[in-house]
C-alpha cells in the first residue's frame, strides 16, 4: 500500500512539473576524465554543465569522476562503472582492435565512439640543468612514464622506441600519475616527465612556474612512427601558453586527439541527450579555452575508430553531419 502511494505522489509530483513520469526518475550518468589538473577534468565538467542545463527536458543529471585516465575510462565504460569515458584516439584504436593495453582481454566490442574533441600533444618537460633538450638526450635519466591506466604511458614508450631507447634498460622510470610529476620535477626527484595532454593544462603550467628552470624537449625523428601508426600525427607545443618555460620557439611532437567514447550498453536517449547539447552549444565550448577554439562539428567526427553509438548517429543524421 505504501507502495502504491508513494508511486502516485511521484505521478501526481511530476504531472504538476510538466515532466512525464518517465522523466521524473533522474537518470544518473558520469563522465571519467583524468588528474584534475589536466584538461580532461574540466573538459568533462563543461560536457557535464552543458547536459545538466536541459535537466527538466531530458531527466539526466551528470557528473565528472578524476580517474587514471585513458585506459581506466576505457574498461570503466565497458564495465559499466562509468556511462562515458575521455580517451585518448590511440586507446580508442586499440581496445576496438584487442592491442596493447587489450591484448589479453581481445577486441572491446561494446565500445562506442560519441564524438572527438582537441588535439592533445605528447609533451616532454625537463629540467634546463639536466641538460635534456630533446627525447634523445634521456637516456640514463630519472623519467616519469605515467601510470599504468593512463594513455600517454604508451605514447611515451613508442617514442621513446622510434629513437632507439629502451624504457626498461635506458631509464630509471617512475610510474607515477602525471598530476604528482610537476612537484617531483621541481623537488629534483626526477629529471623529467611524459604527459600526453592538452594546451595549456594547470599541469604543465605548475612543472614550467616553479625555481626549477624547465623547458619542452623536442621529440623528433619519428616520421616511421608516424607512417607505422594512424591516431599520430605531427603537432607543436604552443611555447607562447607557458610563460615560465625556457623555450623561444614552438616545440616539434607528437599528438593523439581525446575522444568520448560509451558503452553500447548506455541508452541511445542519453547518449543522444549528450551528443546534441554538446554540438548545439559548441559556440559556448569553443569559448572556454584555447584549446577548445579550433573545433568544429566536422573536426569533432574525426579520429573515431570504435563504432558510433545509434544515439550519437541519431543527431548526426538528422543535422546532416552524416548523411543516411
Ligand atoms: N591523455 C591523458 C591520459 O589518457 C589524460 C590527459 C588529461 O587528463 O587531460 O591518460
Amino acid at each position: 500500500m505504501k507502495k502504491i502511494l508513494f508511486a502516485c505522489v511521484i505521478l501526481a509530483a511530476s504531472v504538476l512539473l510538466g515532466l512525464n513520469p518517465s522523466q521524473a526518475r533522474t537518470q544518473f550518468i558520469t563522465i571519467g576524465t583524468g588528474g584534475i589538473t589536466g584538461v580532461y577534468y574540466p573538459t568533462g565538467g563543461a560536457i557535464s554543465k552543458m547536459v545538466n542545463k536541459k535537466k527538466r527536458e531530458y531527466g539526466i543529471r551528470a557528473t565528472v569522476e578524476s580517474t587514471g585516465g585513458s585506459i581506466y575510462n576505457v574498461n570503466a565504460v565497458i564495465n559499466g562503472d562509468l556511462e562515458f569515458g575521455i580517451v585518448q584516439s590511440d586507446c580508442q584504436y586499440q581496445a576496438v582492435h584487442g592491442l596493447d593495453a587489450w591484448k589479453n582481454k581481445g577486441p572491446q566490442k561494446d565500445l562506442r565512439a560519441v564524438f572527438s574533441i582537441y588535439p592533445e600533444s605528447i609533451t616532454l618537460v625537463a629540467a634546463v640543468d639536466a641538460g635534456i633538450k630533446n627525447i634523445k638526450d634521456l637516456k640514463g635519466k630519472k623519467v616519469n612514464i605515467g601510470n599504468p591506466g593512463s594513455g600517454q604511458r604508451q605514447n611515451t614508450i613508442d617514442a621513446l622506441e622510434a629513437v632507439g631507447i629502451n624504457y626498461e634498460k635506458d631509464l630509471h622510470i617512475e610510474s607515477i600519475k602525471a598530476s604528482e610529476a610537476p612537484g617531483l620535477l621541481q623537488d629534483g626527484r626526477i629529471d623529467a616527465f611524459f604527459y600526453t595532454v592538452g594546451h595549456p593544462s594547470i599541469a604543465i603550467k605548475e612543472a614550467t612556474s616553479g625555481a626549477r628552470k624547465v623547458r619542452f624537449a623536442a621529440i623528433t625523428d619519428i616520421d616511421q612512427l608516424l607512417a607505422k601508426y594512424p591516431y599520430y600525427g605531427k603537432s607543436v607545443i604552443p611555447v607562447a601558453l607557458y610563460p615560465g618555460v625556457d623555450n623561444k620557439k614552438d616545440v616539434e611532437t607528437f599528438h593523439v586527439k581525446a575522444t568520448l567514447v560509451t558503452s553500447a550498453n548506455v541508452p541511445d536517449d542519453v547518449v543522444y541527450a549528450v551528443t546534441r547539447e554538446v554540438f548545439e552549444n559548441i559556440d559556448d565550448f569553443k569559448k572556454l579555452g584555447p584549446i577548445y577554439s579550433s573545433l568544429t562539428k566536422e573536426s569533432m567526427l574525426e579520429g573515431l575508430s570504435a563504432p558510433i553509438h545509434p544515439g550519437a548517429m541519431k543527431y548526426y543524421k538528422e543535422v546532416g553531419l552524416i548523411k543516411e
